[in-house]
């Protein structure tokens, strides 16, 4: 948020998918941190640990200064009994933002404890091997727009941390994050990086900076990474730990079992993990209607540390060959022909019949499924 008002900042931050209350850990403010070095006037870097243990309650989750792993036992030993804590908590974000004064975004770095084998994460006393997950949460209304304006997609960060069975259970959020606004990963800068680019040129005055600024992080921070993925992919390859990184929700993907091309739209982000899991829909025909069918799809993360593209279960239309593409075309164009057929056999059709999308999306997407 960028005012002279600091005090205004809780208020301006979207209220975008807002399914539940706000959730804080503490009813009143308490102090906050104030030990993280200044590096960056635009941006705060928060360590939120992830966890359901009795541990942290009353320690805090969310700190300024990066956690280490910390015994709860006199043993010393970095055992599984061993959680991450920190110091200088921070008990309530939207405080937290107001003290922190004109920042425009805050770069959330998540740890976790209670499933860090899961995360092929080993407790050690060293702290340079405490391994995270970012994201970026957006603060200035401005800069919230600029990315909104730009976004092919919207980040879903409920890929990678599913909310619990019943959110109104008594464990409530415990396993959840505290900043409930969108929040943008590493794997959404990938997609728009050319975009935020350009973005920085079309403003101007404390938009640029903001913008600017923003940029600056994702390159310093992955833009190594992001160069690498390009010029392998340009070879069609890519290396395993980075396969998420070739999808963005919205686009379509193909699957090429026994030989058959069939198309998909991706709807969110990959998970991550040994299995990727790749939420999608396809055009489905019953026999009546053609209706939108979700259906998930994954990835086995291949073993070698460097694949071809090609090979993998799913991969993106854009590494599809041409004859590839030109047999979802051709069997796209044939099944689309059938919403009309649809539409003159059922005189009548309920215009709410929710799964039904007339012209929503180009052949592609067409498939029948049984
Ligand atoms: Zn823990």
């Amino acid at each position: 948020m960028k005012g002279a008002d600091a005090a205004s900042t809780a208020r301006h931050v979207p209220q975008r998918k807002r399914a539940q209350p706000k959730r804080r850990l503490a009813s009143k403010p308490q102090p906050d941190g104030e030990s993280q070095p200044v590096v960056n006037t635009q941006f705060r870097i928060l360590h939120q640990i992830i966890c359901t243990s009795n541990f942290h309650m009353a320690k805090g989750k969310i700190f300024t200064n990066p956690p280490t792993w910390a015994s709860d036992t006199t043993t010393e030993i970095y055992d599984a009994r061993a959680h991450l804590s920190s110091t200088y908590p921070v008990y309530n974000i939207p405080e937290y933002i107001k003290r922190s004064g004109d920042i425009s975004f805050i770069v959330f770095r998540y740890y976790r404890c209670s499933d860090a084998t899961r995360w092929d994460h080993a407790r050690t006393g060293d702290p340079s091997n405490v391994r995270y997950d970012e994201a970026i949460g957006i603060v200035s209304q401005p800069l919230q727009e600029t990315v909104d304006r730009l976004s092919l997609c919207v980040s879903d960060p409920g890929s990678y941390y599913p909310k619990p069975a019943n959110p109104a259970g008594p464990n409530q959020n415990q396993n959840d994050k505290e900043f409930d606004q969108d929040e943008y990963t590493m794997d959404y800068f990938y997609h728009h990086r050319h975009a935020l680019d350009d973005a920085v040129d079309q403003a101007d005055g404390a938009l640029q900076s903001q913008i600017a600024a923003l940029r600056m992080y994702v390159s310093t921070q992955y833009g190594r990474t992001f160069d690498e993925v390009d010029g392998l992919a340009a070879q069609g390859k890519v290396k395993s730990q980075d396969i998420h990184l070739l999808f963005c929700p919205n686009e379509i993907v193909v699957t090429n079992q026994s030989g058959v091309p069939a198309a998909h739209v991706l709807r969110a982000w990959p998970t991550k993990g040994n299995i990727i899991g790749l939420e999608c829909w396809n055009w489905a025909y019953d026999g009546h209607y053609l209706r939108r069918k979700e259906c998930q799809l994954a990835i086995n993360r291949p073993i070698q540390p460097m694949v071809d593209i090609r090979d993998l279960e799913v991969y993106p239309l854009r590494f599809a060959t041409v004859d590839e593409v030109s047999y979802l075309e051709s069997r796209g164009r044939k099944f689309w022909s059938l919403r009309y057929q649809s539409f003159v056999a059922y005189d009548g059709w309920d215009l709410k019949a929710e799964n039904y999308y007339v012209g929503a999306q180009p052949p592609f997407t067409l498939r029948v499924s049984s």
